[in-house]
């Protein structure tokens, strides 16, 4: 049966998976090995070349990006008593992992124009609850949609106030700031590598650190915190976080890709800014470092545009081209309802008035064209 018009209907996504022939040959390269529990030589290789791209020299693979966060609290100490400090503006993940390990979540605005933690704020914010006494565990920073936060100020604020930071970098594998690479920042970080991140193991995460105690503590922890003996031996409640060998073949199979992918999505996000340049009340957030351009999101000023982000939303849906608002601020989940929060606005202003454009590195440029000719209609009706 003959389908007609099954390209033009072919739906865009926001971020799918982008898998090919490299990824089915280690996958079946691994099977064909035996190696298919949550040990292997594709689990060593994968952690050694993740470390390396982190640049640290430690990397404990486990089962997702929720992991990695959770052992990461866990890694600097953080528990019941405890607060941490969480950017407002991030995926539910980053604040569920602080609530596993019993701390409370204080949350803090973003910086308006990048989306990620506001510096300023934070100052004021650790000298607030260094005066009233809080136990600040940690520092919990998040790389929001691939662009690092502003470590150049962040780290020596919490180096002041002798608070490590834990890096959330589940969005930020292959972006830089100041010349590092996202991942290096924090007394530990976390990436995912789930379905709809810059690369994925299916589903998946990593945590990196150059602490060695830390990594030696999360891996022993990650495997039922089992103690080295021949029978089980337990003096401790451990988690089945570990990655499997089969999932890390793939993952170094798209290791091996990871910097075309970037390049296609930052080709992707030039398209936009071009579309976006001449158009009045319209920005990219963005940092001026280079980001792994994992998502692209629009900044709509409606007294300037006469339209609203969720019109252009609606506009793209009616033609199959998926968007996605940013991220709903954690202080306004109904599961953190009277959670602390230090608050300017930005964020909210963001979750209204900002829209998640489709970026996967897997749309061809027959797709990015149309998703630009959409665009440059919905702008055409407007203007
Ligand atoms: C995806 C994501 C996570 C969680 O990663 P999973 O692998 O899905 O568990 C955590 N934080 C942020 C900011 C994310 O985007």
């Amino acid at each position: 049966m003959a389908l007609v018009g099954t390209e033009h209907h072919r739906s865009v996504l926001l971020s799918a998976p982008d898998i090919g022939e490299l990824e089915q040959e280690y996958v079946l390269a691994a099977l064909r090995s035996g190696w298919v529990a949550p040990a292997g030589p594709d689990l060593d290789l994968f952690e050694a070349e993740i470390a390396r791209r982190a640049g640290v020299p430690h990397a404990v693979a486990v089962n997702s990006g929720t992991a990695a966060l959770h052992l990461a609290l866990e890694g600097v100490g953080a528990g019941p008593g405890d607060v941490v400090v969480v950017p407002t503006l991030t995926f539910a993940a980053s604040a569920n992992a602080v609530r596993y390990t019993g701390a409370t979540p204080v949350f803090a605005d973003c910086d308006p124009a990048t989306g990620n933690l506001d510096p300023e704020l934070l100052s004021g914010l650790l000298a607030t609850l260094d005066a009233e006494g809080a136990r600040v565990r940690a520092v919990l920073t998040v790389d929001v949609y691939g662009s690092c936060a502003d470590y150049r100020r962040i780290l020596p604020l919490c180096e002041r106030h002798g608070v490590p930071v834990v890096e959330d970098a589940a969005e930020s594998l292959g972006a830089e700031h100041d010349g590092r690479p996202a991942g290096s920042f924090g007394r530990a970080a976390a990436f995912s590598f789930n379905g709809n991140k810059i690369m994925t193991t299916s589903g998946g995460g990593m945590l990196v650190t150059a602490d060695t105690g830390l990594a030696d503590r999360a891996r022993y922890l990650a495997g039922q915190a089992r103690l080295p003996a021949e029978h089980y031996e337990h003096a401790e409640v451990g988690y089945n976080y570990r990655l499997s060998n089969v999932l890390a073949a793939l993952g170094r199979a798209q290791l091996c890709r990871l910097d075309a992918m970037i390049e296609r999505r930052r080709a992707v996000r030039a398209a936009y800014a071009g579309v976006f340049a001449a158009v009045d009340g319209v920005r990219l957030l963005a940092t001026g470092e280079p980001g792994n351009c994992w998502l692209t999101t629009v900044v709509v000023d409606p007294r300037r545009t006469g339209w609203r982000a969720r019109d252009l939303a609606a506009h793209l849906r009616a033609r199959d081209v998926e968007t996605r608002p940013v991220f709903k601020p954690m202080h306004l989940q109904p599961l953190h309802a009277g959670a602390r929060a230090f608050l300017t606005g930005a964020a909210e202003d963001l979750f209204t008035n900002g829209l998640v454009l489709p970026g996967g590195s897997v749309l061809g440029d027959d797709q990015i064209r149309r998703v630009l000719d959409e665009i440059n209609t919905f702008l055409g009706v407007r203007r």
